[in-house]
């Protein structure tokens, strides 16, 4: 039967739920740029960029392999076209097919629309499950029932049993389950970093990126320079290289910040894999082959595929338990609104200055950016949960719904209350100093605790502590915290709430 195969634009993989059994000269795809997707937040121009330049190419690949691809463009006249429905009207209407199937929408906003579809249209509608990811949904839901709180270290353990990746006859390899202890050095001094391969922009991207140019101007972020894979072979190519000259030194300095260096030994492969081309498991396989032929250590290989098979997998199981009520918490209630400099950079905390000069360059921060240093301000400040949603989800170049906000509700901000985080993700600039060079090139000091000069961090901590003395006290990891808050004299106190108090009120000019 004719059927109609709707592609979106995070779901650029031939092996598809919904394209596996699809037959050319057969079967009709679809594929739609629509301004309601490039616009419901103002996305980051090179993320746009990307997503369509990704989405042209694969619609290039299909049509080389014969198959019928109705793409709709961006700048194509029809203005009436704006929503994933009506691009699908439109093209039932066009081709009369007898079914349509799609794979189920990464977001629940899309999905739902998904689900509608199978009343508004008079043929059967089929919805498949992604299975880009390794958990269903019901396995998911199942291993979190009667589970009081999730922590994804047991949900890891049981996805590696589940795979079998890093596993010697039942065992982890290597005798531990978790490496992370080894993950967490300092940068060095002289530590020097692999250089990334380069493309050259094609034709396609070069439309593409004109067309962002001209019809996103007042969204966030540089358009150029562009170097980021948009197909599958570059995609390939892009993993290959980092299995082979970055993730050895993954693990180590998986933690670390160095200034000026965006992307250090980081994969940089979320968006690939978000969007869908590349697959999470090959990601593992070529991390597993490569501990297995003896060229990167262990824990660089455990602590890379722990982050897609555990944290990646978790996220999203978290995202689909909860939501839709899950996108309004705010268990601190946190409601301070976000500074103009998140979007300028203009600060002069030099941490936060680099990691969202890096983020407006490159739509990309890497994770203890987004989580030590973004994330742990907006938490010390109490900025809204809302807003900061919203702004990862601009940002960044990987960001969609399903994987932002729970890392952005539950681990970032603490904001549903410790569903799987053990204790917020709060830490005075100590951290920060420890784990980067920031703090040498910063107009406050860190080693200062209060009074205009101190690093705001320093003082917004113990504030923070002390906004959520009775929210947080049930909580035992925080009990040597509060110990120390207990035992700070008044002077101290009234010193941390005179300089929170000030710096809170002027935030705009930090
Ligand atoms: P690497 O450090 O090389 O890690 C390897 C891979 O593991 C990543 O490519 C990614 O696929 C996966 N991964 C690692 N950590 C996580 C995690 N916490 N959740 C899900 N996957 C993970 N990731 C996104 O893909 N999209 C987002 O919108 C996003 N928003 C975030 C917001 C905040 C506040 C925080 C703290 C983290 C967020 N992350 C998000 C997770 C993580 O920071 C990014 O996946 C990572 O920085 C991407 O860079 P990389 O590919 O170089 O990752
Ligand atoms: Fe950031 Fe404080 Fe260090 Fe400045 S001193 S870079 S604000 S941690």
């Amino acid at each position: 039967a004719k059927t109609l195969r709707l592609v979106l634009g995070d779901q650029l993989s031939r092996n598809l739920s919904s394209l596996k059994d699809a037959e050319p000269g057969r079967d009709v795809i679809v594929m739609a740029e629509l301004s309601d997707e490039a616009t419901y937040v103002r996305h980051h121009v090179k993320k746009i960029a990307f997503v369509l330049s990704a989405m042209r190419h694969f619609a290039a690949d299909l049509a080389g392999d014969g198959f019928e691809v109705d793409y709709r463009r961006l700048d194509e006249d029809d203005v009436s076209i704006t929503s994933f429905t009506d691009a699908l009207e439109a093209a039932v209407a066009r081709h009369t097919p007898e079914r349509i199937i799609v794979t189920e929408a990464a977001e629940w906003r899309v999905l739902s629309m998904q689900e509608a579809w199978k009343d508004r249209f008079d043929i059967p509608v089929e919805i498949r499950p992604d299975d880009r990811f390794i958990a269903t949904h019901a396995e998911f839901a199942r291993w979190a029932e009667d589970r009081k709180s999730l922590r994804m270290e047991f949900f890891y353990r049981r996805m590696r049993t589940r795979t079998g990746y890093l596993m010697d006859d039942g065992e982890p390899a290597g005798g531990q389950w978790n490496y992370d202890a080894e993950n967490r050095a300092p940068p060095k001094e002289g530590l020097s970093f692999p250089d990334r391969p380069d493309w050259s922009v094609d034709e396609t991207t070069r439309a593409v990126l004109d067309l962002v140019a001209s019809r996103f101007d007042d969204h966030f972020g540089d358009l150029e320079p562009f170097a980021y894979p948009v197909t599958r072979r570059q995609a390939t190519h892009y993993l290959n290289w980092f299995v082979d000259h970055a993730l050895a030194d993954f693990g180590t300095f998986q933690d670390a910040m160095v200034q000026g260096e965006a992307l250090m030994f980081h994969s940089h492969l979320s968006a690939l894999i978000n969007i869908g081309l590349l697959d999470p498991r090959e990601c593992c396989d070529r991390a597993e082959a490569a501990w297995r032929e003896g060229r990167v250590p262990l824990n660089a290989a455990e602590g890379f595929i722990r982050q897609i098979i555990g944290w990646r997998e978790f996220i999203r199981g978290v995202y689909w338990l909860h939501m839709p009520a899950y996108a309004d918490e705010n268990a601190l209630d946190a409601r301070r609104d976000l500074p103009d400099w998140f979007w300028t950079g203009e600060t002069h905390m030099n941490c936060l200055r680099q990691a969202i000069t890096e983020t407006r360059q490159n739509a990309y921060a890497h994770h203890i950016q987004r989580l030590m240093v973004i994330g742990n301000f907006a938490l010390l400040a109490g900025l809204d949960p809302k807003q900061v949603q919203e702004w990862f989800l601009i940002v960044y170049h990987d960001a969609y719904e399903w994987v932002e906000m729970p890392n952005v509700v539950g681990m970032a901000l603490y904001a549903d209350g410790g569903l799987f985080a053990s204790k917020p993700y709060a830490s005075s600039g100590a951290y920060i100093n420890r784990m980067s060079d920031y703090c040498g090139n910063c107009r406050y000091a860190v080693t200062k605790k209060n009074g205009p000069k101190a690093c705001p961090f320093n003082y917004l901590y113990w504030n923070f502590l002390i906004d959520n003395r009775e929210r947080l006290s049930g909580n035992q990891r925080m009990g040597m915290m509060f110990g120390t808050l207990d035992r700070m004299g008044d002077e101290k106190r009234r010193a941390v709430r005179e300089d929170s108090e000030r710096f809170l009120a002027a935030i705009g000019d930090a």
